[in-house]
């Protein structure tokens, strides 16, 4: 972290130098199933417990056509219909994480895509239902996760530390 004494401001990564940049951000989504069952609160204390930072976050209600948009990957799929349905029937909790080896590390904290093959103490072993209906989303690559964060947020709006 860099402060501006005379201007009290926090500089967001961009303006950092090399060797003080935070190693990775990463997108997560706290999915509609885990807002629902009111797990927020558990899910961001794994975060942070984790070591990585919560630098910018955002409810939100998607529409049908962001919902397509944003999983426009998986448009082949025979539930990706579903999948649409099923991000548009709440809020959810957008989230930036930054950290070393956010991607990675991320990922792991979250578990196997389906719950039933999720190791034990990950988000989806402990707060999702389904394949379809696990809690969370993750980027699953750098270069994804520069993708989906600028999908939900404004640089502006990301607090890097
Ligand atoms: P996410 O992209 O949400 O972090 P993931 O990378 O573990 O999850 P993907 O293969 O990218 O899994 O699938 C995206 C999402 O589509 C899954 O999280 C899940 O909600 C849904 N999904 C994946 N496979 C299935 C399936 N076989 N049936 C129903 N829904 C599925
Ligand atoms: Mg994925």
């Amino acid at each position: 972290m860099k402060i501006n004494p005379l201007l009290d401001i926090v500089y967001p990564q961009s303006f950092l130098g090399e060797d003080e940049m935070a190693n990775e951000q990463t997108l997560s989504i706290i999915k509609p199933d885990a807002v629902f069952t009111n797990h927020i609160g558990e899910i961001l204390i794994r975060f942070e417990k984790s070591g990585l930072k919560i630098v910018a976050a955002k409810m939100v209600h998607f529409s049908q056509e962001q919902a397509r948009a944003f999983y426009s990957v998986h448009a082949h799929r025979p539930f990706f219909q579903e999948l649409v349905s099923f991000m548009i029937s709440g809020p959810v909790l957008a989230l930036v994480l930054e950290g070393e080896n956010a991607v990675a590390k991320n990922r792991q904290l979250m578990g196997a895509t389906n719950p039933k093959d999720a190791n034990p103490g990950t988000i989806r072993a402990d707060f999702a239902k389904t394949i379809e209906k696990n809690a969370i989303h993750g980027s699953d690559s750098l270069e994804t996760a520069a993708k989906e964060i600028r999908f939900f947020f404004k640089a502006q709006e990301i607090f890097s530390r």
